[in-house]
């Protein structure tokens, strides 16, 4: 099994998705929604993973809960996603099903101590590539 930090290792930075010959990425919540069959996410550093959800406990804070959806909806096309830098205390599980992932950048997070969000990590990095 990987570690986090080994997977974090291996992770790529976002201006690097040029050279991957993936598209461009869509860098907010509302484009991933609209864009049919998402290949490239760019969320590091994002307003858009504030929480603002009032029934959620996490409002007002970073948050998975709009990220899980946009996750499952493009769970067969997505191929490169960077959620680094946004305070994120947990990973959402649909992370696990991006059956196409290839790249992947958790950096900059704060979801070291959580098991589940570990887990979803090591899962997620036996799509994820070596970067050349
Ligand atoms: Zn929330």
């Amino acid at each position: 099994m990987l570690a986090l930090r080994q997977l974090l290792r291996r992770s790529v930075h976002p201006q690097r998705a040029c050279h991957t010959g993936i598209a461009t990425p869509v860098t907010s919540v509302a484009d991933a929604v609209r864009t049919r069959d998402l290949q490239a996410l760019d969320l590091s550093c994002s307003q858009d993973l504030l929480c603002r959800n009032l029934v959620c406990e996490k409002v007002g804070e970073p948050c998975i809960c709009r990220l899980a959806s946009v996750l499952e909806r493009h769970a067969g096309t997505l191929t490169w996603l960077s959620l680094s830098g946004n305070g994120l205390e947990a990973l959402p599980d649909a992370l696990t099903a991006l059956r196409s992932l290839r790249y992947l950048d958790l950096s900059a997070n704060r979801c070291w101590t959580c098991a589940a969000s570990r887990q979803a990590a090591q899962v997620a990095a036996q799509g994820v590539g070596e970067i050349d």
